[in-house]
């Protein structure tokens, strides 16, 4: 079933909580360069999803393969490293420091004896923190401290901080709740932005953001999937309407 443009190969995972099986023999295959949106009612396993591949929960079975590494028995740190990037639902930003700061903490940093005492804001950083910053429209906002940005530009900024480490695969939960209309469409826009060069998991429920972003949809049901497709040939399912379009 994997293919050479394959970044995320999932083959039959399972995660069970006390006997109820959260995700249950799923399949899911990510190419280089898709934005996949995942819908599905509450409860569906979304969430539980993301958790797996980052490695927060660990799969009762089946494999999850990025590029040619197995993650199911990797540690969190290391799926990061490998190139994996996911932002939970609430924003994890340092409030009190400015927006320039929370993407300079986030630049990769060697893992010397001297950890982060032994890091300098190079040319490289301040560089790389600008180009971040231009993506996530935050540029003019680089000396704002973070908890003073309207709640918007905290989800741009934690995705930001994510971009800080240039990840091949980028999972967002959720990355518009709470935002305001222009919000929402300046969101599409960024989300269509950076995809370019990389591979990504959304997880939404509105179906205008969906429709402007996903190139393919995947729905969820009881940890099981339910339709895969383009936005119209899932919006048309009769099983998708039964289970979470009709409502
Ligand atoms: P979604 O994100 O689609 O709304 P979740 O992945 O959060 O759904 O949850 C799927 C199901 O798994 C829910 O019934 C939830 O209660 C259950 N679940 C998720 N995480 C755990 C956990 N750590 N322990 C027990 N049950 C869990
Ligand atoms: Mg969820």
């Amino acid at each position: 079933m994997t293919h050479p443009g394959m970044v995320l190969a999932i083959e039959d995972l399972t995660v069970s909580f006390d006997g109820f099986k959260a995700i249950d023999a799923l399949n899911l295959y990510i190419d280089k360069g898709e934005l996949r949106v995942v819908i599905g009612p509450n409860g569906a396993g979304k969430t539980t999803l993301l958790d797996l591949i980052c490695g927060k929960t660990r799969a009762s079975a089946g494999r999850i393969r990025f590029n040619d590494l197995e993650l199911t028995k990797l540690p969190e740190h290391q799926i990061v490293r490998a190139g994996i990037g996911r932002k939970f639902q609430t924003p994890s930003i340092y409030e009190n420091l400015n927006v320039f700061e929370n993407l300079e903490v986030s630049f990769p940093r060697g893992r010397g004896v001297f950890g982060a005492l032994a890091f300098k804001c190079t040319d490289d950083v301040r560089q790389r923190v600008h180009q971040v910053a231009e993506e996530i429209g935050l540029v003019d906002a680089l000396q704002t401290e973070a908890g003073l940005l309207s709640h918007g530009q905290k989800q741009w900024l934690e995705i930001g901080m994510l971009l800080m480490q240039d990840p091949e695969l980028l999972m967002l939960d959720e990355p518009i709740a709470g935002m305001s209309v222009r919000e929402r469409e300046l969101t599409a826009d960024l989300l269509r932005r950076i995809c370019q060069n990389r591979s990504m998991i959304v997880i939404e429920h509105d179906m205008d953001f969906v429709k402007a972003i996903a190139h393919k949809v995947t729905v969820m049901h009881q940890g099981k999937i339910l339709a895969e497709g383009s936005m119209e040939k899932v919006q048309a399912d009769p099983k998708v309407i039964d289970v979470y379009l009709g409502h």
